[in-house]
């Protein structure tokens, strides 16, 4: 089966925009996921959307979601070893600095693509080297496989953060969302039994990443609204199924247990992060740190407030003024799922 070129279909598209736009309520949905926002803008997709429907970036980029607080704990791991990250992670501002600039100081900080490529950094040397363990549900697995079978001076920051606990805290805030565009690779590894505490009251549907996938999850939501209906819906059945992927979602609990999570934009929330467990505890970089910050984010940024939905990145007077790729001041722009970035990318300031 061609998985790609017929949810790419511009015929296919018009026609679902067409049905899109003989709804005429007013409604807000939220793209959950970094990798829709940026499908959304790449594709040009809110041109196909009638007024009436709004859609909101929600706070699925790992990197953004991930606070000064542990940014500035994770330039303190360079002290101890090593440090091994996805390339997102390296130009993202702490407080004082930024892995960039440290490595550009002298720290050994080396970017991989995979945790694997850093247990084998870590099979060729004697000094530690510490992973940072940054994602949702979708990167938390293998991360976790990579501790089961690595040597002893490979340790892991832990900063992986669970969707759901973030979509409740925001259902309690003061934005208004009509319904959820839930994450497609996320829910691929964990179904979408932990959603259900959604339904009844917010309509969600689990969307795919090409654009035939997004504007036929959208119409699903509205036909849910017209219906009256709150359901969890699956768009995205080519890849998720409601069980998941029960073997990623064991290894993921074998090595770590739930444990509260501070995230940029919407705070500490309770069971939404993931913790070593005891077992794996030498694994553990975090103990390393012993330091107290004082961390604070970035004077002018707003990416809380985008992360929230609560503004989009133009009404940020930092927006391609003064904050741009090349010159981040917040995660939001530094990211290739960011939602900043991808208005940067796709909105003419490029
Ligand atoms: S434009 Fe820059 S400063 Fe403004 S919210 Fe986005 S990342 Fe932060």
């Amino acid at each position: 089966m061609d998985y790609i070129n017929p949810f790419r279909d511009s015929e296919m598209c018009s026609a679902l925009s067409k049905e899109i736009k003989k709804f005429g309520r007013e409604v807000r949905f939220m793209e959950v996921c970094g990798t829709h926002t940026m499908a959304i803008h790449r594709y040009g997709l809110k041109s196909l959307l009638p007024e009436n429907i709004r859609l909101l970036s929600g706070p699925g980029c790992p990197v953004c979601v991930t606070s000064s607080m542990d940014i500035d704990r994770m330039i303190a791991c360079t002290h101890a070893g090593i440090v091994a990250t996805f390339g997102d992670m390296l130009r993202v501002p702490g407080t004082f600095s930024s892995l960039e600039k440290e490595k550009a100081k002298g720290a050994d900080v080396r970017v991989v693509y995979s945790p694997m490529d850093a247990v084998e950094i870590a099979r060729k040397t004697a000094k530690n080297v510490i992973f940072l363990g940054v994602g949702f549900e979708t990167t938390a697995p293998s991360v976790a496989q990579a501790i089961k079978s690595s040597p002893e001076n490979f340790m892991v920051y832990p900063m992986h953060k669970l969707v759901p606990p973030a979509l409740k805290k925001l259902l309690e805030g003061k934005n208004r969302i009509d319904g959820f565009l839930l994450p497609g690779h996320v829910c691929t590894v964990t179904g979408t039994k932990g959603y259900e505490f959604l339904k009844g009251k917010i309509p969600c549907v689990v969307s795919g990443f090409e654009p035939a996938d997004i504007l036929a999850s959208i119409l699903m939501l509205v036909k849910q609204i017209e219906e009256g209906k709150a359901d969890i819906e699956i768009e995205y059945g080519r890849s998720v199924k409601r069980e998941g992927n029960q073997k990623a979602m064991e290894t993921m609990y074998e090595v770590y247990e739930p444990s509260g999570a501070l995230w940029r934009g919407l705070g500490y929330i309770e069971s939404s992060g993931l913790s070593i467990r005891k077992e794996f505890g030498s694994k553990d970089a975090s103990a390393l740190i012993k330091e107290e910050f004082e961390s604070e984010e970035r004077e002018g940024c707003r990416c809380g407030e985008v992360l929230q939905g609560l503004v989009e990145p133009v009404d940020c007077p930092l927006f391609s003024r003064v904050c741009t790729p090349l010159e981040p001041i917040g995660p939001c722009m530094v990211s290739s799922e960011g939602t900043c970035a991808a208005y940067y990318k796709y909105g003419g300031y490029a």
